[in-house]
């Protein structure tokens, strides 16, 4: 038996001794998703903010944080399309934000996460914001989960309705009061599944603006109202996390938490450049805490590369449900998170905006092949906003500069035109739309962009056709 094979073997036999216990070896894990809405890489204290956050502090402390973990794309709905089906959104038919004059939605063909753990005996529940379509036939409960109560969409979006089930709650959401409403359904929604395996997905509404406090929380940090909204989500994982504890599930739950996107006006991208809407590391890398005691080790910092992709598929290994037909994008990363691997092998990550493929990632290496011509949420240039692929590729060693400043492509051809291939290689397998995005890319005349530039010559070389 080698080292590792030994080490695997008895970490699944304490948890299998664990099992007998508890009652857990008949029993597949609680799963709790809580993600947030816009907050930042450098929001939470355990990932260098001022911001007092001690309940997902301890459960960091608890087990373990990502510095690595990706979002798979810069904005919402595509985030959440990702998350909840180990896909990428452009694979799925979700590239973009969807809005309410939208008559779209996560397609029917995808298999969503709690649709994948119904085979288990799962009960599910979505609190919080929805944004895969907000007709009827695409809200989360005809989608796979047994409940919803929350704001279909955004909450800058008209109106914020709050809805419970498909049914209207509250004609406009307070939003001051909307992450204390979505605690006590989370909570109550464990109460009452705590007999039965089950799938929370509490999906924050905030810290997206406009901004919202409860009376307890608001005027209390010194980072003013943004620090008071972050205290509210803190809190909230704390209710949770005490609720579980309260009636005996923390060792069979795993509880993960983390944002759809980089930060938006409001919050801090720590030391990454960029922020929501860019492939900066800032707009897509986000805090991952995951939590799971006795199975993940309590106080590790896992540097390897994650996904919110990756979540779909390493719930559903460890709830032993059957995986669906749709090939994932997303890996099982267990190994991280129970410490017997460091990182996990993978023919590399791509960075999408909109169907557009703008880097390509693997380990510390990341490339940067296109880039829109203008930043995003300023003015479109005249002729409307395209992308543009770079004079020539831009490669960044995260390891050594994880905001971005340094190009390095001339030292190393190798990883560039290795990385190169493998973006070209996984291109090949997505659909029409993409491959027309990348096509029209190329064809145009390429630029070298810095963020914020937009002048004459960043208009589109060829007019748009009609
Ligand atoms: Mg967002």
């Amino acid at each position: 038996m080698s080292d590792l094979n030994r080490r695997e073997f008895l970490t699944a036999a304490a948890a299998a001794t664990a099992g007998r216990v508890t009652g857990a070896a008949t029993r597949p894990p609680n799963i709790v998703m809580i993600l947030c809405d816009d907050l930042g890489y450098g929001d939470l204290g355990s990932y260098g903010s001022a911001i007092r956050t001690p309940n997902l502090d301890r459960m960091a402390a608890d087990g373990m944080r990502f510095t690595d973990f990706l979002t798979a794309n810069p904005v919402c709905s595509p985030s959440r399309a990702a998350l909840l089906t180990g896909r990428y959104p452009t694979r799925v038919g979700v590239p973009r934000v969807l809005f309410p004059k939208d008559n779209e939605g996560l397609p029917d063909s995808e298999v969503t996460l709690a649709q994948a753990l119904k085979a288990k005996g799962y009960r599910s529940m979505c609190v919080g914001k929805w944004h895969l379509g907000h007709l009827p036939q695409f809200l989360p409960t005809n989608r796979g989960f047994d409940g919803y109560f929350g704001i279909p969409y955004s909450n800058d979006m008209e109106p914020p309705v709050l809805l419970r089930n498909t049914e209207t709650f509250e004609e406009r959401a307070d939003m001051n009061r909307i992450t204390a409403q979505y605690t006590e359904q989370a909570v109550k929604f464990i109460e009452r599944s705590k007999d039965s395996p089950f799938f929370l997905y509490l999906a924050h509404t905030m810290p997206h603006i406009p901004l919202g406090a409860g009376k307890r929380f608001r005027g209390r940090s010194p980072q003013g109202l943004y620090g008071d909204v972050i205290e509210e989500i803190d809190w909230s994982v704390g209710e949770v996390l005490s609720t579980l504890r309260k009636l005996g599930l923390e060792n069979n739950t795993l509880v993960m938490f983390a944002s759809d996107n980089g930060p938006w006006h409001q919050g801090s991208p720590g030391r990454l450049r960029g922020r929501k809407g860019m492939t900066w590391e800032g707009g897509v890398r986000t805090p991952f805490i995951a939590r799971f005691p006795g199975r993940i080790p309590a106080g590790k910092v896992c540097h390897g590369v994650g996904s919110l992709m990756d979540v779909f598929p390493t719930v559903v290994k460890l709830a032993g449900a059957p995986a669906p037909g749709n090939p994932l994008d997303g890996i099982d990363i267990w190994p991280m998170l129970t410490g017997q691997k460091p990182e996990i092998e993978r023919e590399a990550l791509l960075y999408f905006d909109g169907w557009h493929v703008q880097c390509v990632r693997r380990g510390r290496w990341k490339l940067h092949l296109s880039r829109y011509n203008s930043v995003a949420y300023s003015p479109a240039p005249a002729g409307g906003r395209v992308n543009i692929p770079l004079p020539a590729p831009e490669l960044y060693d995260l390891a050594r500069d994880v905001d971005e400043s340094y190009e390095v492509a001339p030292e190393h051809p190798e990883i560039v035109k290795d990385l190169q291939a493998r973006a070209v290689r996984l291109l090949a397998g997505f659909p029409e739309p993409v491959q027309k995005a990348w096509k029209e890319t190329q064809a145009r005349k390429p630029r070298r962009t810095a963020v914020g530039a937009v002048t004459a010559e960043d208009k589109p070389a060829e007019p748009k056709k009609k």
